[in-house]
């Protein structure tokens, strides 16, 4: 895939205003891919301008006709699968593997939200009086302003400009500095796709800039957002001021419960599935495991021996199931978690050493681990981990169980393993997230909606719901 070298305003690639670059760095090796150019509040006003001209024309569309244009764009991300895949783990890290699933994972939401931007229904409505005739209609919002993440640097953004474009609504996204060149090459396949100019703009280079032009203006009506929860509350205050629309995915701190009466073969699969998705850096990664003490040591022992079979390394080598994290502040995040639960009495159980080797190419990596918790409370209990470390706390009874899962401001994914009917019900139905897997871990797909509860988030992604975000209901009468 040839590697994008400027932004994406009106159709035409273009240089920031004061010919400022930045580097992309490579995880695996700390090599520079390439630049981009370092845009700001300037470069954003136009972006937006652009945004607004394009709406004119972009949402008198027909649905049929957004359809063949995101239907075109499905076909061509699977066209160009094994490309996208070699640059997102270049930019991202994350096993080659990973990447062509996370490709498929992008590419279903657009398939799905060409389909749903047929299916844009009003309602009739019964009135009250003769003579009179009531209906809803629905229309694009307007100018979406779309920020997103380096976790799933494709995936996240299908999910917000695929509905965005089916509704008609017209787009600025800024995707992450550190993963822009994924960003670049869909805006590069939509032009193919045939998607007029203007219609999807792309910026970046400095955020904060870039994300008080977007939350500022009048003519940005709303703001998607997938980040950490501290971004998005700063976001949210600021687009107060002009009263837009949210949609915001934000942090997690996803309880994993395993009961004495789970299939603990299953359970551990599951954990490792969740641990090494992304290395661990997903809003949705089991972040607190709780283990009933009966099982506990027995779990852990079925752990560590899949744990031990993890193969670290550059994400292209096919062998290799967990790269690099993002950057030298993820790992240094996770030390500083880890010496803070071991000084207050937790043990590390088991690590995956073998990184010597990979740690002379890049402080990036980071050696699995399972550490065991005696004391309640640690910070490694509270944040969000974001990497291949197990965090292990036990637990005796259900209710207690509960309490300590629920016992947290984060509301987004929460798992649990039991083979026993009753609890499934009530469990699932106590927990307190917008996303509960019950003996599975695969919570996120176009089909359904996606979104978190609490500070995790606001408004769904995905599903039957996920095109209503980007849509107004306008209420009419004739008499
Ligand atoms: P993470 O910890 O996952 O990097 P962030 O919330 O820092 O999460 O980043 C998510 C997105 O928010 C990225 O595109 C990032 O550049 C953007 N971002 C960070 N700070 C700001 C800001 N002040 N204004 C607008 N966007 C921002």
């Amino acid at each position: 895939m040839k590697i994008a070298t400027k932004c994406f305003i009106n159709g035409k690639w273009v240089e920031a205003n004061s010919g400022k670059t930045f580097p992309i760095y490579n995880p695996a090796n700390m090599e520079v891919i390439g630049h981009l150019p370092f845009m700001g509040i300037e470069e954003t006003k136009v972006a937006i301008s652009t945004a607004v001209e394009a709406l004119k024309s972009w949402k008198s569309t027909t649905g049929k006709e957004r359809a063949k244009i995101l239907r075109k764009l499905f076909e061509l991300m699977l066209r160009d699968k094994e490309k996208l895949a070699q640059l997102l783990t270049t930019e991202q890290g994350k096993s080659i593997t990973e990447a062509r699933n996370e490709i498929d994972y992008a590419a279903n939401f657009v398939e799905w939200f060409a389909e749903e931007a047929k299916r844009i229904y009003g309602d009739i409505v019964p009135s009250i009086k003769n003579g009179q005739r009531l209906f809803t209609i629905k229309q694009p919002i307007g100018v979406v302003a779309a920020i997103t993440p380096w976790n799933f640097p494709i995936a996240m953004i299908t999910r917000k400009i695929a509905p965005a474009l089916a509704a008609g609504c017209t787009v600025v996204l800024k995707p992450s500095e550190e993963t822009p060149f994924s960003a670049l090459a869909i805006a590069e396949l939509l032009v193919e796709a045939g998607l007029p100019s203007g219609v999807l703009n792309i910026i970046c280079g400095n955020a904060s800039e870039i994300g008080d032009a977007l939350t500022s203006s009048h003519e940005v009506r709303m703001l998607t957002f997938t980040g950490s929860t501290k971004v998005g509350k700063m976001l949210m205050g600021k687009c107060a001021g002009t009263v837009k629309k949210l949609a915001l995915e934000l942090g997690g701190n996803s309880p994993f419960i395993v009961f004495e009466d789970a299939d603990l073969d299953k359970a551990v699969a599951g954990l490792v599935a969740s641990k090494l998705r992304g290395g661990g850096q997903s809003c949705t990664s089991a972040n607190r495991v709780y283990l009933q003490e009966s099982i506990s040591e027995q779990f852990i022992e079925k752990l560590k021996l899949e744990f031990s079979k993890i193969q670290i390394g550059n994400g292209l080598n096919e062998e290799t199931n967990l790269g690099p994290l993002i950057n030298k502040a993820a790992t240094d995040k996770i030390s500083h978690l880890i010496a803070d639960a071991l000084a207050k009495g937790s043990k590390e159980v088991f690590s995956n050493n073998n990184i010597d080797h990979l740690s002379q190419q890049s402080l990036c990596y980071v050696s699995p681990k399972i550490i065991v918790n005696k004391a309640e409370n640690l910070e490694i209990e509270q944040t969000e981990i974001f990497g291949p470390i197990v965090s292990v706390f036990t637990f005796k009874t259900e209710e207690e169980v509960l309490k300590r899962a629920n016992n947290t401001n984060y509301g987004l994914a929460s798992y649990f393993y039991t083979e026993n009917k009753d609890r499934i019900w009530r469990v699932s139905e106590s927990l307190e997230y917008g996303l509960v897997g019950i003996n599975d871990i695969a919570l996120a797909s176009e089909m359904a909606s996606f979104g978190g509860i609490k500070e995790s988030g606001i408004g769904r992604e995905g599903g039957k719901h996920g095109i209503s975000e980007f849509l107004e209901e306008k209420f009419m009468v004739i008499s």
